[in-house]
């Protein structure tokens, strides 16, 4: 399997450093807002990582944190008149409701930085007395000077980025270099604030993420995953940080998702140009969303539009449909062996797992993934007609049930459990089937057009009577 790195910038074959058994650490959001969809890239994008590694059988512990001490959730509260923990944790609440509706598995351990205080405070401690730190007035800085290998992942030179600095203004008089960063903050008035060493205040932004990778997996990692945003300075800093604490190597393998764009420009809060998940989820199943964001690479720009969403929802809808006719032929037909002209068609249809596979194998590109399924979608259509044995369409929905199970995508079971939509058609259905068999065909009639309003359309095969939504 091969992995694209952003700190060696090549695509690398990816071996864990315990056998079977991969750490993984995605930086999650800030929690002051609804997550928007650029947001949910990496929710998505990373899950599908997970879920591939663990179908090629590694035992994965997957960290996500919840950045819930910033500015931004402080000036909310503020405005609001509410406390920053009213604040993140009714939006924490949120972005879980918004994962779950993405099909996104929890965490191993979603930790947050409120809850991580004494390791943040050992771990500034711990640099300022390796001489990577030093305080001033309060606030603990980062001396990016003194680690030589600053600028190796975003492959930046230091000397460049100081010069660079200085010829803007407003440098922080108390920094040693311009490129310093914040480890610690002095208490403002009306801030939320923890004791520490250097006096009441509050971490910086990237000394937590070094502190939960190193408290939930250790001081060497295998993936570091977030937005390519996020490599500087946000993963330089955490490099250096993690690197001068631990005397070890950070993270082997640096995974970052490529941007979702509007107009071709970065979908951003600060922008204004953003669409959270919730709203789309309005106009959209939540399912159409995860399988728009798996549509594209995860490296390459994904441009966000209404056109490629009902694209993807009616790409979607063709999976769920076969998916469906099959689990319906299964449920009703009879028990039967598989006939020997259906034995020599099991290699094409496990060409389609190879073709997944090799897909996945090459940097987790959904994409081609998804092309192998709709071409099994094809096979499963053909395939699937009434002569076709139980063992043979009960094996093309096996492959079916993994190869959408890895990607988290197309499933019908619990929709038709759970969506008062579906009960209602069902029943109207089986009033239908009655009708039927009275030979009341102007009733049947009557309600087969009822469904068609509503966008049904009815199949009778068969095995019964199978319904699909237009
Ligand atoms: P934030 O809450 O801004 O720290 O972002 C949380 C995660 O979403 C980070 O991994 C970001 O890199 C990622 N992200 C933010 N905006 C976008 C976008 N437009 N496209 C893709 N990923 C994004
Ligand atoms: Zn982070």
């Amino acid at each position: 399997m091969k992995v694209y790195n952003t700190l060696t910038r090549k695509k690398e074959e990816f071996v864990p450093l315990e056998e079977g058994k991969v750490k993984m650490y995605v930086c999650g959001p800030t929690v002051y807002d609804y997550i928007h969809i650029g947001n949910a890239r990496p929710y998505v994008v990373f899950d599908t990582v997970r879920r591939y590694l663990e179908y090629k059988g590694y035992d994965v512990t997957y960290v996500q944190n919840f950045t819930d001490v910033d500015d931004k959730i402080i000036n909310r509260a503020n405005k609001e008149g509410k406390t920053m923990a009213e604040i993140s944790n009714r939006f924490i609440e949120e972005a879980l409701k918004d994962a779950k509706g993405l099909n996104v598995e929890p965490a191993s351990v979603h930790p947050r930085v409120t809850e991580e205080m004494d390791g943040i405070i050992a771990m500034v401690q711990t640099l300022i007395d390796k001489g990577y730190a030093y305080e001033d007035k309060g606030t603990v800085y980062f001396d990016t000077k003194k680690f030589a290998e600053y600028g190796k992942l975003s492959k930046k030179n230091l000397d460049e980025l100081i010069a660079g600095a200085s010829d803007r203004v407003a440098v922080d008089e108390a920094k040693h270099n311009s490129t310093d960063f914040v480890l610690w903050k002095p208490k403002k008035e009306g801030e939320p604030s923890w004791p520490s060493p250097w006096g009441d205040g509050r971490p910086g932004w990237h000394i937590e993420c070094s502190v939960m990778a190193k408290h939930h997996l250790g001081d060497t990692i295998d993936i570091h995953a977030g937005g390519e945003d996020l490599i500087f300075p946000h993963h330089e800093n955490e490099i250096a940080q993690s690197e001068a604490a631990n005397g070890k190597p950070f993270a082997k393998y640096w995974l970052h998702n490529g941007f979702i764009t509007v107009d071709n420009e970065k979908m951003s809060k600060s922008l204004g140009n953003f669409f959270t998940v919730r709203d789309i989820a309005a106009q959209f199943p939540y399912e159409v969303i995860r399988f728009f964001i798996l549509n594209g690479h995860y490296r390459s720009p994904i441009n966000f539009s209404r056109e490629l969403m009902q694209a993807c929802q009616n790409g979607l809808e063709r999976i769920k449909n076969c998916r469906k006719e099959m689990k319906f032929y299964l449920d009703n037909c009879k028990d039967s062996a598989i006939t020997p002209e259906e034995e020599r068609k099991l290699p094409e249809l496990d060409g389609f797992r190879v073709q997944f596979e090799a897909a996945m194998d090459d940097d987790f590109n959904t994409a081609d993934a998804i092309s192998a399924i709709y071409e099994l979608v094809r096979f499963a259509n053909i395939q699937v007609k009434a002569e076709a044995s139980k063992e043979f369409v009960q094996k093309i929905q096996d492959m079916m049930d993994h190869l959408c199970g890895v990607l988290g995508i197309a499933e019908i079971e619990e929709e038709a459990e759970t969506d008062p939509e579906t009960e209602k058609i069902e029943a109207l259905i089986a009033k239908r089937t009655e009708a039927k068999k009275n030979k009341d065909f102007a009733a049947a009639d009557a309600i087969r057009d009822e469904l068609a309003a509503m966008g049904i359309t009815l199949k009778d095969t068969r095995q019964g009577v199978q319904w699909f939504r237009n």
